[in-house]
């Protein structure tokens, strides 16, 4: 028997509401293989009408819900955005870390890495009063030192991987760390089924923009089971397209539908993460050192 989860004040399931606020320097990454790289000023735009446009229209959205998410914010769109972070912020939303312009960190070194973390903490810090606490990997996937650094960095939570359907301790140098993971879907992430570019191509080598019905189904269909579980489901939206007038209704719809359960506990991700280490202890409490460096099969003592 799969052992339910307990939440706070004996709530069902969790919630987090998060988005990635990835300005253009996304558009910019994608088409880092394009000849016209930097160049390609139309799809730089589609980036930019997330911070310029949609988060104020998702705030709104979110105020009317009570609803407070987690913005994921690359040092570089803030550095740039500052008025934006500063109200995302000012309404009770938590900003975490999303790399500087939201580099590949499996290309990196791990003196790279420390430098663009540590950048953006100093950014966001600057702008907000208050240092993340939490990170997402941007595009592609970490490095295999990226945990430790996070977990040396004293990050309390990663949202980044797609291991479970709700939080656990990444495992590092053979034995939980007290790096808590709040794992995410592909399935829960709007630039699978909406992101659309014409040129770069994005999604590469398919034509569509997904159903909104359908979308809207699979979102709440997502939460159902995830609710009847008591699980902690993790949406992963972008401004630039789930904060698009037409798109934002499909948003509406599936805060609409999760808010009329009272049993549910929204959160962001700085309280999952909280909440976690209180209810459910790591093992190995005090024998973990962040930083150790015992060889282990995942690549522990590899430093670049
Ligand atoms: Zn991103």
């Amino acid at each position: 028997m799969m052992e339910r989860v307990k939440w706070p004040e004996g709530k069902r399931s969790a919630v987090m509401f998060s988005f990635d606020l990835d300005g253009d320097v996304i558009w910019r990454n994608m088409s880092a293989d394009e000849p016209n790289a930097g160049k390609l000023i139309r799809a730089r735009s589609i980036g930019q009408y997330g911070p310029n446009r949609c988060v104020d229209m998702i705030l709104d959205l979110l105020d009317k819900y009570k609803v407070k998410a987690t913005f994921y914010v690359p040092g570089f769109v803030a550095e740039h955005n500052r008025e934006v972070v500063r109200r995302i912020a000012d309404a009770g939303h938590e900003i975490g870390n999303h790399g500087y312009t939201h580099e590949r960190f499996v290309e990196k070194t791990v003196e790279e890495q420390r430098a663009i973390i540590g950048k953006t903490q100093r950014i966001i810090k600057e702008i907000t009063g208050k240092e993340p606490e939490g990170f997402r990997t941007p595009s592609g996937d970490w490095h295999v030192r990226t945990p430790y650094i996070l977990s040396e960095m004293g990050f309390a939570y990663s949202s980044s991987m797609r291991g479970d359907d709700k939080p656990y301790y990444t495992v590092l140098d053979g034995e939980e760390s007290d790096l808590v993971e709040i794992p995410s879907k592909w399935e829960l992430d709007d630039y699978v089924a909406q992101a659309y570019s014409v040129y770069p191509a994005e999604p590469s080598g398919l034509d569509r923009i997904s159903c909104y019905r359908n979308v809207q189904d699979n979102d709440i269909r997502e939460f159902r089971g995830y609710y009847d579980m008591g699980l902690c489901i993790v949406f992963l939206m972008h401004p630039q397209i789930s904060g698009a007038p037409g798109r934002i209704l499909v948003l509406e719809e599936v805060l609409k539908e999760i808010t009329s359960h009272e049993d549910v506990w929204i959160a962001t991700g700085r309280e999952i993460a909280k909440y976690w280490k209180q209810a459910y202890p790591r093992k190995n409490q005090q024998s973990h050192k962040p930083g150790s460096r015992r060889n282990t099969p995942d690549g522990g003592g590899k430093e670049a």
